[in-house]
């Protein structure tokens, strides 16, 4: 018998990382509500700081500086992360529905996902024009501009379309800085000229005339050609063609102008206003749906409007935050009441800002300086949190019951899932929630599966072909990441590693999982999302999944038994077969994939690893080893293993001995992923990182102690266990550089070799740190 975890009673989803939903984050950090799982969707792990975001254009911050880690702040919260873009919200079945992977179920949804500058009636703005939101692409395109600047290929007339505060803040702050770049480079090129369009009679139609005047005269005084009562028609690859007939050259094109909602919203059934955004009560509840919430620039209140502005987006963070956890404890919820007037300050990118406040304005560079303490004393609101929250979930017991709404089963359920377990087979998942789980899976089809998944049965029968030998592994984990869905695509990627690094062909598999008692529909809801992502990735290898069994555990947890077959010859002797032992003297050793999965996550757990970090290490480890190993086969590769808990010490210590030779490593070549230097050089290492480490001396002699802090760092990732890392190879040193190339084009971009195998000296430890040694 054991003590189950605390369920999850309901579950409340955040629908982009808006200004409002950071707030909320922050709040559930603060004081969580026992029983409410958290999830933040968003197609971004970092989120602008609108009044940030044209300083970060002028060049007065980094990236760094303006944009709210939603991973972190996540961590905080104790929330879930994930990824993805959402297209849609079916509320019949109370699904959030996303691009490229399953739906979430909620039992309370809000939306704060900004908004978009209105293009589709102007012909070509889609094409040729750069939307100013969503920001994150605006980024990649300014980024983009601003290479090309520097490589002296850049724009000649830039437009902007909008005249807006934040059309003209961004105008003024691209200006600033492209010529501030175009100066860097000598002053032999003309920085660009720019031109203003509006359909409006004024600058800042919504600020009062002063403020008007002032940035009339700022856009004057720097040269701009502002076109106002100009309406634009349409846009192409030269210019703008205005309602008037009229061309005007332009070989960039920004559009700042009146936002819309996103155009998944059309799909949803939701009560929308004219512009596509959701009309929300008083109390920030869409007006046709109970459950869903909405905030921001895609909210429309329907007893005010309100200026598309971030100031009004942070503000009604709290309150939302305050409704929702009454609208989950079955509380009244209280209005929201925006200021009827706000204090705007616009800067003019070169450090000197504007106030407007209804029909107050004065500027100056301390206005500038001013506004840049508000904005930084804002971001380290979510910057300075402390220790990770417990987070909601974490909590339970009496508190549990503070969320209400559940239906009389969903109450005994609960409580059922909070008393004391039984063990051995009393621990079984549920016959109707596994069969209900598992309904929507389809696992390839294989025609040596003779009883599988298609026709259960005690254990599945499974044909060997002729001519094959059968190749088994096992692998199992806990999840480290709660998205469940990842987590299954990792966990048999991982799996799969094993028999992909002996050069053999996937072929079925079993599962093994433990789920943490709960609600049915949400154990129902994990288990799918865990499984649908484990077959997808299973799947895609030609392995089909034929049987498994799922119990009840405190922690989430997945593995498989893989059996692979490989070729055998008319002796029964396997024919490719890529071990460990096999490496020679003079072949170079190939890594493909970076180091650095067991520090980052490490990082990640006490929410100090930044959330792009993260993001790239999931990447990596949710990408299939299978191309690799085809791969280095084709380029000769000798023997191959692939890299995971001992790290690649461990993993590159167990071939060379198998091999009988020694290896010199270039610790500078090394891969490695983005922040896993930072979190290893601040000491933040996995649980296995400390036995890993006792063997390092035993391998690496006197270079296990380092020389220099870099060293330091360096050999600690040669002990970070890794998880679905990646293979390591010995290739013959005149297959390397093709080798190296194959890989690259197969997207295993930081493929790269890193030493070099040497022969076995007696007395001299097995592996040597060397001086780089082969060009790549
Ligand atoms: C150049 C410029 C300067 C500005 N300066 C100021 C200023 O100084 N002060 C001010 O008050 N306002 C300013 N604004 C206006 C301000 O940017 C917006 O009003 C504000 O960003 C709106 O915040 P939000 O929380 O509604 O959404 P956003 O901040 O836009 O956040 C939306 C989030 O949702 C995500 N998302 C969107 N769609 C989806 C989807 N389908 N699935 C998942 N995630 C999704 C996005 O990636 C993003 O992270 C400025 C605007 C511009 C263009």
């Amino acid at each position: 018998m054991q003590a189950a975890a605390h369920p999850i009673l309901r579950d409340l989803v955040l629908v982009g990382g808006g200004h409002s939903h950071v707030g909320v984050l922050r709040a559930y950090g603060m004081r969580p509500l026992a029983g409410l799982r958290i999830t933040l969707v968003c197609t971004d792990a970092h989120t602008p700081y609108s009044g940030m975001l044209p300083g970060y254009v002028a060049g007065h911050y980094d990236f760094d500086a303006v944009h709210l880690d939603l991973v972190r702040l996540c961590v905080f919260a104790g929330a879930r992360f994930v990824r993805a873009q959402v297209t849609g919200v079916d509320r019949e079945r109370r699904q959030v529905l996303l691009a490229d992977r399953p739906p979430l179920d909620y039992d309370l949804v809000s939306i704060n996902t900004g908004s978009t500058p209105h293009t589709t009636h102007i012909a070509g703005a889609d094409t040729h024009a750069v939307s100013v939101k969503p920001i994150a692409a605006f980024n990649q395109r300014w980024l983009t501009l601003l290479a090309a600047v520097r490589a002296g290929r850049g724009p000649r007339h830039i437009a902007v379309v909008g005249a807006g505060a934040g059309g003209v803040e961004l105008l003024l702050a691209m200006q600033y800085r492209l010529r501030a770049e175009t100066q860097a480079l000598g002053g032999a090129l003309p920085a660009p000229q720019f031109s203003l369009f509006s359909a409006t009679a004024s600058v800042l139609p919504t600020h009062n005339t002063g403020v008007q005047r002032k940035f009339a005269a700022v856009l004057r005084q720097r040269g701009v050609d502002v076109h106002l009562n100009t309406r634009i028609q349409s846009v192409n690859t030269q210019g703008l063609r205005s309602a008037d007939g009229q061309w005007h050259i332009a070989d960039a094109v920004f559009w700042v102008t009146q936002a819309a909602g996103g155009t998944w919203l059309q799909g949803t059934g939701l009560a929308l206003d004219a512009a596509g955004c959701v009309r929300v009560n008083a109390q920030l509840q869409s007006i046709s749906d109970a459950r869903i919430f909405a905030a921001g620039d895609v909210a429309s209140l329907d007893n005010r409007s309100l200026e598309k502005a971030g100031v009004f987006a942070v503000r009604m963070g709290m309150p939302l935050a305050r409704n929702l956890r009454r609208a989950l404890t079955g509380q009244t919820l209280q209005p929201y009441r925006a200021q009827t007037r706000w204090l705007a300050l616009i800067s003019t990118g070169d450090r000197y800002a504007v106030a407007s406040r209804g029909a107050l304005g004065f500027a100056g560079a301390w206005v500038w300086r001013w506004k840049d303490h508000i904005d930084r004393r804002f971001m380290r609101r979510f910057t300075d949190l402390g220790a990770p929250g417990m987070g909601s979930r974490a909590l339970g017991g009496v508190q549990a019951a503070s969320v209400t709404g559940l239906s009389a089963q969903e109450a005994l359920q609960s409580q059922a899932a909070q008393a004391m377990r039984c063990g051995g087979c009393g621990a079984k998942v549920g016959a109707s929630v596994l069969a209900k789980a598992l309904a929507g899976l389809q696992p390839l089809a294989n025609a040596d599966v003779l009883i599988g998944l298609h026709a259960p049965d005690d254990a599945a029968v499974v044909r060997v072909p002729a001519g094959k030998a059968v190749v088994q592994s096992v692998d199992f984990f806990r999840a480290f990441v709660d998205d469940p869905y990842l987590f299954g695509r990792i966990a048999a990627n991982h799996a799969l590693g094993d028999v992909f690094a002996m050069g053999a062909q996937p072929h079925t598999a079993t599962a093994i999982a433990t789920v943490p008692p709960g609600i049915d529909r949400q154990t129902q809801a994990c288990l799918a999302q865990m499984m649908t992502g484990a077959v997808e990735v299973l799947n895609a290898a030609g392995c089909t999944l034929v049987g498994g069994h799922t119990g009840e555990g405190q922690e989430l947890a997945l593995g498989f038994a893989i059996n692979g077959l490989i070729d055998v010859d008319a002796q029964g002797q396997p024919r490719a077969l890529l071990r460990k032992a096999g490496l020679q003297a003079g072949d170079v050793l190939v890594l493909t994939k970076p180091l650095g999965t067991g520090t980052v996550f490490a990082a990640h757990g006490l929410g100090r690893a930044r959330g792009r970090w993260v993001q790239a290490a999931l990447r990596g480890m949710d990408q299939s080893s299978q191309a690799a190993a085809a791969t280095l086969a084709a380029h000769g590769a000798r023997c191959c293993t692939d890299v995971t808990g001992f790290g690649l010490l461990g993993h590159l210590a167990e071939m060379v001995q198998a091999s009988g030779v020694g290896a010199g490593l270039d610790l500078l070549a090394l891969p490695v992923l983005d922040g896993a230097l930072e979190c290893l050089d601040a000491g933040l290492t996995s649980s296995l990182h400390g036995a890993n480490a006792q063997s390092a001396q035993r391998w690496l002699g006197p270079d296990a102690k380092p020389r220099t802090p870099q060293q330091r760092a360096f050999i600690a990732l040669l002990l970070d266990p890794q998880t679905a890392g990646g293979l390591l190879a010995g290739v013959p040193a005149d297959h390397a550089a093709a080798c190296i190339a194959a890989l690259r084009a197969q997207g295993y971009a930081q493929a790269c070799v890193i030493g070099r195998v040497k022969p076995y000296a007696p007395g001299a430890a097995p592996i040597a740190i060397v001086e780089p040694i082969v060009e790549q």
